[in-house]
C-alpha cells in the first residue's frame, strides 16, 4: 500500500499539532462502528458484557472499558477529552453543574484543620461553600481582598491546604494576580484552584500561570446558549487518580450524557462566540463609560479598570461581562433594566442573548449589608452579560433605556 492510501483513523481523529480552533471541532471525537459525522449520544446508565469473565476483567482493569456512567460515559468522555485537550490539562471530569465541580475541587481533599484562603470577590455559591459549609467540617476559611497582594502574603505566610479564586470575579470583575498568588500558594503548600468561568478557556490559561485545578460552570459560555447546566473540573493525572476521581465516582455529581453532548457541541463554536461577545463587550463598556447617566463602567480591558495592566498581562481579551453603576440608586438601576428591549433580565450569564442582572437583589441578595460592601455590590450596580446580537443594537438599546432615567 502506498503512503497516501493508508487509511487514517477517522474513528479517533488525531488532533495533535493542530490549532486550538480546529481542536475545538475535532478534539476528543470517538466514532462508533456506524461512522457518524456528529458525535453520538450514548444515553445509557450501564454497559453489558459478553461473559462473566469479561465483566470480571473490566473491573480488574479499571478504566479500560466503560462499566457505569457515574464513572465514565462515552459521550461525557468526548466532552471531557475535548475540553482537557483545549485547556492543556491531563484530565477532566464533567459534572452536573458548575457548583458540583467547585464543591469537588475543595471537598475531595480538604479535611478538618486545613486552611483555605479565598477572596471575598466570589460567586455567591462559591462563597457559601467556603464561608458557611467548610467550617462545619472543621476547615478554616480565610477571606481576603483578592486585589491586595499584601493580604495574600499575610494569609499565605502559614501552611495552607487550598487557595480558591475567580479572576475576573463575579460580579465586580476583580483581577487576581495569578502567577504571584500561585507562587505564594506553592510556598504555603496550597493547591491553587481557579474558577475560570468568567474568562473562559479562550481568554485565560490558568495552568500556564500556576493553577493546579481549573473549574468551570459550563452552563455559562461553554454551552453559551442557555440550554443546560453543566460543569467541569480539570487537573493533573496524579491528583485526579489519587484524590479527585475517587471522590467524584463515589459521590456522584455526574453530568447526564445528554447535557454533556450539548456542551460538546457548544465547544465547537466557543472561540467564535467568545471572540464576538468580547468585541461587543469592549464597545459597550466604552459607550457606557462616556454616558452622562452612568457613574462608572467597569471592564478589564478599559484603561479605567484599576487592574487594567494586570488584566492585559494574563488575559487575551477582556471577556463578555461588563459591570456598570447608574447614577442614583436601586430605582434608577431598575428603571434602566425595565426599559431594555433587547437585553433580558436574568441572573444567568455567558448566553448568546444579552442578559442584565441586579446583583444586590438577586444573585447576591442573601449577603448581609456588610458582606455586600466587602464584595463591592451596591444598589445602583448592573451586571451585563453581552450576547451575540449586533453590538449597535445593544448600544442603541442601552441608550434608550438610560434616557428614561
Ligand atoms: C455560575 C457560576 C458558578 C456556578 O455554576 P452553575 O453551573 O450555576 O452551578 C460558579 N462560579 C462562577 C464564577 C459562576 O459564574
Amino acid at each position: 500500500m502506498s503512503e497516501n492510501t493508508t487509511p487514517r483513523n477517522h474513528r479517533a481523529p488525531d488532533v495533535s499539532g493542530l490549532r486550538p480552533r480546529t481542536r475545538l471541532v475535532h478534539g476528543g471525537t470517538r466514532r462508533s462502528g456506524f461512522d457518524e459525522t456528529c458525535e453520538a449520544l450514548y444515553q445509557t446508565s450501564g454497559f453489558v458484557y459478553g461473559s462473566a469473565e469479561e465483566a470480571e476483567s473490566a473491573f480488574a482493569n479499571d478504566g479500560q472499558r466503560h462499566v457505569y456512567s457515574r464513572f465514565r460515559n462515552p459521550t461525557s468522555g468526548m466532552f471531557e477529552d475535548r475540553l482537557a485537550e483545549y485547556e492543556g490539562a491531563e484530565w477532566a471530569y464533567a459534572t452536573a453543574s458548575g457548583m458540583a465541580a467547585v464543591f469537588a475541587s475543595l471537598f475531595s481533599h480538604l479535611k478538618a484543620g486545613d486552611r483555605i484562603v479565598a477572596p471575598w470577590g466570589l460567586f455567591i455559591s462559591c462563597l457559601y461553600c467556603i464561608k458557611d459549609i467548610a467550617p462545619r467540617f472543621g476547615i478554616i476559611p480565610v477571606l481576603i481582598d483578592g486585589t491586595d497582594m499584601a493580604q495574600w502574603e499575610e494569609a499565605l505566610s502559614q501552611p495552607t491546604a487550598a487557595v480558591f479564586l475567580e479572576t475576573p470575579s463575579n460580579p465586580c470583575l476583580d483581577i487576581v494576580d495569578l502567577p504571584a498568588v500561585a507562587k505564594l500558594a506553592k510556598a504555603a503548600g496550597a493547591k491553587v484552584i481557579v474558577d475560570n468561568a468568567f474568562a473562559t478557556p479562550v481568554l485565560q490559561r490558568p495552568f500556564e500561570m500556576g493553577a493546579d485545578v481549573v473549574v468551570y460552570s459550563a452552563t455559562k459560555h461553554i454551552d453559551g446558549q442557555g440550554r443546560c447546566l453543566g460543569g467541569a473540573i480539570l487537573t493533573d493525572r496524579k491528583f485526579a487518580t489519587e484524590v479527585v476521581h475517587p471522590f467524584l465516582r463515589h459521590t456522584g455529581p455526574t453530568i447526564s450524557p445528554f447535557n454533556a453532548w450539548l456542551l460538546l457541541k457548544g465547544m465547537e463554536t466557543l472561540e467564535l462566540r467568545v471572540a464576538a461577545q468580547t468585541e461587543s463587550a469592549l464597545r459597550i463598556a466604552q459607550f457606557l463609560e462616556s454616558h452622562p447617566k452612568v457613574e462608572r463602567s467597569l471592564y478589564p480591558f478599559l484603561t479605567s479598570h484599576p487592574q487594567h495592566d494586570l488584566a492585559r498581562r494574563q488575559m487575551t481579551g477582556g471577556g463578555t461581562m461588563v459591570s456598570f453603576w447608574v447614577k442614583g440608586g436601586k430605582a434608577e438601576a431598575f428603571r434602566t433594566m425595565n426599559s431594555l428591549r433587547v437585553g433580558l433580565i436574568s441572573n444567568n450569564l455567558g448566553d448568546s442573548k444579552t442578559l442584565v442582572t441586579h446583583p444586590a437583589t438577586s444573585t447576591h441578595s442573601k449577603l448581609s449589608d456588610e458582606d455586600k460592601r466587602k464584595a463591592g455590590i451596591t444598589p445602583n450596580m448592573i451586571r451585563l452579560s453581552v450576547g451575540l446580537e449586533d453590538s449597535q443594537d445593544l448600544i442603541d438599546d442601552l441608550e434608550q433605556a438610560l434616557a428614561t432615567v
